[in-house]
């Protein structure tokens, strides 16, 4: 299965894939860190969009 994968080290917590894709990634209230949900399948237009927007070109989709 597809899913987005996001490299922490390169993400400057801009907030951008949170405004476009919201179902996937969110911000862990703890560490500050984005987080991506583990789900069963996930919404391809919505964090293909997400990984257009990042400026940091840090989200990507793992196991293609
Ligand atoms: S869009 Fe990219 S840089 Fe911005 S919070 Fe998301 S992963 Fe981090």
């Amino acid at each position: 299965m597809r899913r987005p994968v996001l490299d922490h080290a390169e993400c400057t917590g801009c907030d951008g894939c949170l405004a476009v894709c919201p179902e996937v990634f969110s911000r862990n209230a703890d560490t500050g860190l984005i987080e991506v949900a583990d789900l069963e399948a996930y919404p391809e237009a919505c964090v293909d969009e997400a990984v257009k927007l990042c400026p940091c070109r840090c989200i990507a989709w793992e196991g293609e």
